[in-house]
């Protein structure tokens, strides 16, 4: 087999990584995300094997004239101009398994500190004040779940809810009925949704159709009793909606892992209320996802080359990306 140019721009497991320098006819070159453009090394590559932070660009492509695969070990997959990879003939493949079990953790950790307000209960211990009114928290056993997108993350999320007693409504015009019936989750429309939810959270991927899909009409309407999650895409919320509905007290709490823009603002007035719940963009920020997603990467990257077989391809062959 001729050799092959391997060019990886990000970290991954030294598991991983032991398995590509295992194969002979592959040859290692390595930068930081930011170095891509002026590494000697893109011409000659073959594949890049990347994470988020690297940007796919046309000058990236323009440089790597010998490129055939890009390999991104993340679900999300903002970061690449799929039509001009599609123009040039190079295969992209990700990892959408890897992240699931860590971003509904996330959502559901969300979720059970809001019940129990357990960052302002922290807050409260620590500024030296004990058990007080603001804390009464509330249990989520029989309370409604509403779940935006029941594709790999939403239903996993269904099965979190399922071990609480919740029942579970779901907006998705894109999945099938089996879907919904292995999810015990019952279809409604996004406005039945909102109405009647006590926890809404949102999985679904960044599309034009997603952008915004709360925004200040769907805040009138929205449970005025309702838990707020966001760990999909920031620009699925407008901002400046959500703050207005926090001002007039329109949800009973918010907790957030995703943003319009990224990194959160020092000065997002976000900021400005205690009780909602910010996190940085951590919903595949653990041990397990970063090695299982590096695993699968490698895997892809092995396998493509043997016999050209491709797994899990961007763009994505979903019906809502399609439908674009
Ligand atoms: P997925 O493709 O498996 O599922 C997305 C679901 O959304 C699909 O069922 C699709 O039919 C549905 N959908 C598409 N357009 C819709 C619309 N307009 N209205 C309602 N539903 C719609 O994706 P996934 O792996 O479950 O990931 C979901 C989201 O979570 C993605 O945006 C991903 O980037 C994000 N994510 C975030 C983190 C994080 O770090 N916070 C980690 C992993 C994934």
């Amino acid at each position: 087999m001729s050799a092959k140019h391997i060019l990886i721009t990000d970290r991954f497991s030294t598991e991983s990584l032991s398995l590509v320098q295992r194969q002979s006819h592959f040859q290692i070159y390595k930068c930081n995300p930011d170095q891509l453009l002026s590494s000697g090394d893109l011409a000659k590559a073959h594949a890049l094997l990347i994470r988020s932070r690297t940007q796919i660009t046309q000058e990236v492509l323009e440089k790597a004239k010998n490129l055939q695969l890009i390999i991104t070990a993340t679900s999300g997959f903002d970061h690449i101009d799929l039509e001009l990879t599609q123009k040039w003939g190079v295969t992209v493949m990700h990892t959408p398994d890897a992240n699931k079990e860590s971003a509904a953790q996330l959502t559901l950790t969300l979720l059970l500190c809001l019940a129990q307000k357990v960052n302002l209960a922290s807050k409260a211990i620590r500024a030296g004040h004990w058990r007080q009114e603001d804390l009464l928290g509330m249990e989520l056993s029989g309370r409604t779940w509403g779940i935006v997108g029941l594709g790999r993350i939403g239903a996993r999320v269904s099965d979190l809810a399922k071990a609480f007693n919740m029942p579970v409504i779901a907006y998705d015009p894109y999945q099938t009925e089996e879907q919904f019936e292995k999810c015990s989750a019952k279809r409604v429309s996004f406005e039945e949704l909102l109405k009647l939810s006590d926890v809404i959270s949102f999985h679904v991927p960044k599309t034009p159709e997603t952008f915004r899909m709360l925004h200040r009409p769907q805040f009138e309407i929205i449970h005025r009793e309702a838990f707020l999650i966001n760990t999909s895409r920031g620009h699925v919320i407008d901002e400046e909606s959500l703050i207005h509905a926090l001002e007039k007290k329109w949800i009973k709490g918010l907790a957030l892992d995703v943003y319009e823009k990224e990194p959160l603002a020092r000065n997002s007035r976000l900021l400005n209320f205690p009780e909602v719940i910010l996190t940085p963009h951590i919903g595949a920020f653990t041990e397990d996802a970063f090695y299982k997603a590096s695993h699968e990467a490698v895997l892809k990257l092995i396998q493509f080359f043997i016999d050209g077989s491709t797994k899990d391809t961007l763009p994505p062959r979903a019906p809502w990306y399609g439908a674009l």
